[in-house]
């Protein structure tokens, strides 16, 4: 049983290592801003909701996201395990994941908040499904395409400078502490993600 957890900062690359994780070990990826961006793409009440925090770089409020998260988690396809980018994200979510279930890694991607700053400035996300490029480390084949599902790419609103200041804010003061929670556990594995993305891959693939 493999239940992993992906931590580090916007643009430290958990989605571009997620995505390899996911295919090399056969598990699912979930990834709770893509679940957000889907329903205020399709205009669900959860997606009108979650969009008037996330635009402005916020946290959704526990208690919806919490009951997102385990009802995702108890399906059939994360049987065997799963793959979680951008959860738990504060304590109230991590003591909520531990009712759920039991996690067995916690993948620590750091890179510095310069190094994110402009990453996320050259970062384009696929519409349809959330698959990331950056305009120079890694574009699509074609301008403005996604490689994998022909989506258009765009730049996210929570992208801004402004919104990821306050994200950045928030995973300092609230993720980041996690990390002491996991690590009395003994789960935390840390990652130098200001590598080649080749390099980071290695360092993941090495512990599984
Ligand atoms: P991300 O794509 O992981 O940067 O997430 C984009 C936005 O979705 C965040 O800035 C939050 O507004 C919201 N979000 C994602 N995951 C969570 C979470 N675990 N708790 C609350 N809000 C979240």
């Amino acid at each position: 049983m493999n239940n992993i957890l992906l931590f580090g900062p916007q643009g430290s690359g958990k989605g571009t290592q997620g995505e390899k994780l996911a295919e090399q070990l056969n598990l699912p990826l979930v990834v709770t801003g893509n679940i957000f961006r889907h329903h205020m793409q399709e205009g669900t009440e959860l997606g009108k909701l979650a969009k008037r925090f996330i635009n402005k770089g916020e946290l959704v409020p526990d208690e919806v996201t919490n009951r997102m998260i385990g009802e995702r988690i108890q399906r059939a396809d994360c049987e065997f395990g799963f793959i979680l980018d951008g959860y738990p994200r504060n304590l109230d979510q991590a003591k909520a994941l531990d009712g759920y279930t039991t996690i067995t890694h916690l993948l620590h991607i750091n890179i510095s908040d310069e190094e994110a700053v402009q990453r996320i400035g050259n970062r384009r996300t696929c519409v349809e499904n959330g698959h990331v490029y950056h305009l120079i480390y890694n574009p699509p084949k074609q301008e403005g395409v996604c490689d994998h599902d022909a989506s258009e790419l765009e730049q996210r609103a929570d992208d801004s400078e402004e919104a990821l200041k306050k994200r950045l804010a928030i995973y300092h003061d609230e993720t980041e502490p996690l990390l002491e929670f996991y690590n009395q556990r003994n789960l935390v594995h840390d990652i130098d993600g200001e590598q080649s993305i080749d390099d980071v891959w290695k360092d993941v693939k090495s512990l599984f």
